[in-house]
């Protein structure tokens, strides 16, 4: 159990309209951090008004990326009780990406009351509209001031969170997506199933080129046969073909998404054939060919459920389900969306108040 010092703000923001929100751009008043050093361990939890921190320019986290991050949501649920959604999963994740990377594992609880303490000293920053939600960021990053190349021996971890408005709009929009085939996002025996920033700077190429053709981000294929589906963008990937639903397994490439796990959990309550394996680009565009490419969609926290709409491999484009949203994406967004605000009664346990 922590004992955290709070500071709160004297000087509390604007809070913006929620038509204005956007994704990652405005922050709520704290922010929490902890300090870790080997003599002393996970030391110093604080919560204190959130600001600039300052570094040393040598700073490990600066030259050769060791840091982690973890995404998740805060809901005002239909009642009003704030709720979190499946936040063990998140912490579990987080002790993943750290045993990858070096840095120190960080007690299970402890991560837990750091981010429900930064929730409730924030929580009329949590917008109240249908679809919106607050983002909670908790990172770790390595702080010695040292260039050789090793493990840290000093980190922060702290926790951010900003107020995002709804994903879609104007109701679930499928989207347009390059299949990738000259870069990969990740390789068996890398990083790719830790959430750490080195994946993301390495994507930023091949979804600024896919941009720019018009699409809104990239299938990736495997990093050595490039023939195996991997991920869409920063989301997880499911098939439905011939009333299967198929999704690639976690080969240590591919990052184990919370809400890829909720919704193989949701497929199996409703007692839908959902399998896990291996699926090539050549399958997808031969159950197209056939008639039995259903539904295509990606699933994340961002946005729960993104259908595709289209899909180009090599200049072969084809069109999903005429361009719609699926009823199988549609139950499945209603499902996760209902139970993340309360609307629907939780029995799977996965909200945390
Ligand atoms: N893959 C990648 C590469 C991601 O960054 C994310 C977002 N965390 C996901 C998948 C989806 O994971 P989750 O459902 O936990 O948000």
């Amino acid at each position: 159990m922590l004992n955290i010092q709070i500071e709160k703000t004297n000087q509390p923001k604007q809070k913006p309209e929620p038509e204005e929100l956007v994704f990652g751009a405005v922050f709520t008043d704290h922010m929490f951090v902890m300090d870790y050093e080997i003599s002393q361990g996970w030391h110093n939890p604080k919560i204190v008004p959130y600001q600039p921190i300052t570094l040393e320019p040598s700073a490990m986290v600066f030259h050769y990326g060791q840091e982690m991050f973890e995404g998740m949501k805060a809901y005002k649920g239909v009642d009003g009780r704030v709720l979190l959604f499946r936040p063990e999963k998140n912490i579990e994740r987080t002790n993943k990406t750290n045993d990858r990377i070096c840095i120190p594992q960080i007690d299970e609880d402890d991560m837990l009351q750091a981010i429900k303490a930064l929730v409730d000293i924030d929580k009329d920053w949590i917008p109240n509209a249908g679809g919106t939600a607050l983002y909670i960021r908790p990172f770790i990053i390595a702080t010695d001031p040292y260039l050789g190349v090793r493990p840290s021996n000093t980190y922060k971890f702290m926790v951010i969170a900003c107020p995002v408005g709804a994903y879609y709009k104007e109701g679930i929009n499928p989207v347009k997506i390059w299949v990738e085939t000259e870069y990969v996002r990740a390789v068996p025996g890398g990083v790719g199933e830790a959430k750490t920033g080195g994946n993301y700077a390495a994507s930023i190429k091949a979804q600024m080129k896919a941009k720019e053709r018009g699409y809104t981000q990239v299938l990736w294929l495997d990093g050595v046969e490039r023939k195996y589906v991997e991920e869409v963008g920063t989301m997880n990937v499911f098939f439905k073909i011939n009333g299967e639903i198929i999704t690639p397994e976690l080969t240590g490439s591919i990052l184990a998404g919370v809400t890829r796990n909720s919704v193989i959990e949701l497929l199996n309550a409703w007692g839908e054939r959902v399998v896990e394996r291996r699926i090539t680009i050549d399958e997808i565009y031969e159950a197209h060919k056939a008639g039995i490419l259903e539904e295509v969609f990606g699933t994340g926290t961002a946005a729960v459920i993104s259908p595709v709409g289209e899909l180009n491999y090599r200049g072969d484009m084809i069109t999903i389900n005429n361009n719609e949203i699926g009823a199988l994406s549609q139950k499945i967004y209603d499902t996760i969306t209902g139970l993340q605000t309360g609307a629907i009664k939780d029995e799977f346990g996965w909200t945390v108040e």
